[in-house]
């Protein structure tokens, strides 16, 4: 599904470069579940974006179904990257002013979809992580855990081959925590490849597979 070959990335600021990430070989396989581990700073997020083609790396080369990103025109990597992909985050990254459908139904507006059609499969999107009856709420109307259940209602109603989290129940108790897991379970039982970045050991062994990444490297 997706492949990185040799893969570094510096990052460059006026007067400082840091080596984020060194020589990355990763296969990451159709309907894996893969959690990325390591401590703060050793490139985990830098990776993720790279996986995701929120970012390009310095040298090497990604692939996605086989395919070199690099040969595609940057138009073509956006649609790659919009259809492949879903994301959620920390911090939820939720639009406070829009309701839930809304929030969830904006992937879908670059696509040359009827309105009728987006709001039905942001509904469902939303049956899926259990918030059917929460669409016309606002998300600051709901708990931290509901606000991320819309977060990956968000990031599943494109219907991607690949759900990337970025430390997904960070800011989450240990309840609502178990909550977001269960569904991100259940979304890899029905064949969504995973990739999670998590600082929970509990969480990481939830996978099929751990990646430890030490100081830019893939160390395990
Ligand atoms: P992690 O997610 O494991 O905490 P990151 O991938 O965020 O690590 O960061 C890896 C290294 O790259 C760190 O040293 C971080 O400070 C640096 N870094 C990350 N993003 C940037 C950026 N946009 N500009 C400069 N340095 C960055
Ligand atoms: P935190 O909660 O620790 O601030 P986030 O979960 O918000 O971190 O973001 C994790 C990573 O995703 C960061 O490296 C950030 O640069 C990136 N990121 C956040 N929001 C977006 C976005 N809308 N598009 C692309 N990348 C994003």
């Amino acid at each position: 599904m997706i492949r990185l070959h040799n893969v570094s990335k510096t990052y460059r600021t006026d007067k400082v470069e840091t080596l984020a990430l060194k020589d990355i070989d990763l296969h990451i396989a159709k309907a894996e579940f893969v959690s990325i581990m390591g401590p703060s700073g050793c490139g985990k997020s830098t990776l993720l974006n790279l996986i995701g083609l929120l970012d390009v790396p310095g040298s090497g080369t990604i692939a996605v179904g086989g395919q070199p990103v690099a040969s595609y025109q940057d138009k073509h990597v956006a649609q790659l990257r919009n259809t492949t992909f879903g994301f959620i985050f920390q911090s939820f990254h939720l639009i406070n002013d829009l309701r839930v459908i809304d929030n969830v139904e904006l992937p879908l507006l670059y696509r040359d979809l009827p309105a009728k059609r987006r709001r039905r499969m942001a509904r469902e999107a939303l049956e899926k992580v259990g918030l059917g009856a929460r669409m016309d709420h606002y998300p600051n109307q709901l708990s931290g855990g509901q606000q991320q259940r819309v977060a990956i209602a968000r990031a599943i109603v494109g219907q991607p081959q690949v759900l990337l989290a970025d430390e997904p129940t960070g800011n989450l108790d240990s309840q609502m925590g178990r909550e977001v897991m269960d569904i991100l379970l259940q979304l890899h039982r029905e064949g969504t490849t995973v990739v999670m970045v998590t600082h929970n050991e509990h969480d990481a062994h939830l996978a099929s597979r751990i990646v430890r990444v030490f100081d830019g490297q893939l160390v395990a």
